[in-house]
């Protein structure tokens, strides 16, 4: 039999931040080498060991305006005052070559996505134990300044308020166990029946025989 080929799935991960993300994230491309990052665009400006075109592409205002205004971004959102959006062309690429893509987005770029791409969108939330663990894990990260782990802390809990738009919600209690979840949620996404446009013919193959 042929190689069967399917359309790709994007999986979109997205918790407030200081929840694991990033770490589950990881942890997904190095397990799942059909699985590859989408790197946002961003004007904020790169944090220590952040490099161009792995965490981010960084771009000024005015380039980051000049993408919005060509419709080179499936989805863009202000987040902490900054913009962040998603490059069109390399995920439709990837779907149309049936590879799937990871998104680490926050919730409005979830929403704006499934609009973009009917169909083809499989979200997840992860949740922190408690919101004291959060705050823990900000503070434990010794990135941010004082002011920007409590503006962070604000969009955690309007980020939260949002889990219900999610088809799959974790709570991030031991992070092994997390990402076998979410291993599992694309391993079960791949085999959704509207993801296999060959299906028709194939059973219809199968039946006439
Ligand atoms: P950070 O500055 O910590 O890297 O990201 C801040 C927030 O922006 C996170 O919630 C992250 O998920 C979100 N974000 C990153 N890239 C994108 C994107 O392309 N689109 C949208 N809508 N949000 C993004």
């Amino acid at each position: 039999m042929n190689q069967i080929s399917r359309r790709g799935l994007c999986l979109v991960l997205s918790a407030p931040s200081g929840a694991g993300k990033s770490s589950v994230s990881r942890a997904l491309l190095e397990r799942e080498p059909d699985l590859r990052l989408s790197v946002s665009a961003t004007t904020r400006k790169p944090r220590p060991g952040e490099q161009e075109g792995v965490h981010y592409f960084f771009r000024e205002r005015e380039e980051f305006q000049r993408m919005i205004d060509a419709g080179e971004l499936l989805e863009w959102a202000e987040v902490f005052g900054r913009f962040y959006g998603t490059p069109r062309a390399a995920v439709e690429q990837a779907l149309a070559a049936g590879r799937d893509v990871l998104f680490d987005i926050d919730w409005q770029g979830h929403q704006l996505l499934r609009q973009a791409l009917p169909g083809d969108v499989v979200g997840v939330f992860l949740l922190p134990p408690s919101l004291v663990e959060l705050e823990r894990r900000l503070h434990g990260r010794g990135q941010d300044a004082a002011e920007e782990i409590a503006r962070r802390m604000d969009a955690a809990r309007d980020e939260i308020s949002h889990y219900a738009d999610f088809d799959h919600i974790l709570v991030n209690h031991e992070f092994h166990r997390t990402v076998d979840e979410v291993r599992a949620i694309l391993h079960a996404g791949r085999t959704a029946r509207a993801r296999q446009p060959w299906l028709p013919d194939f059973v219809g193959g199968m039946l006439k025989v």
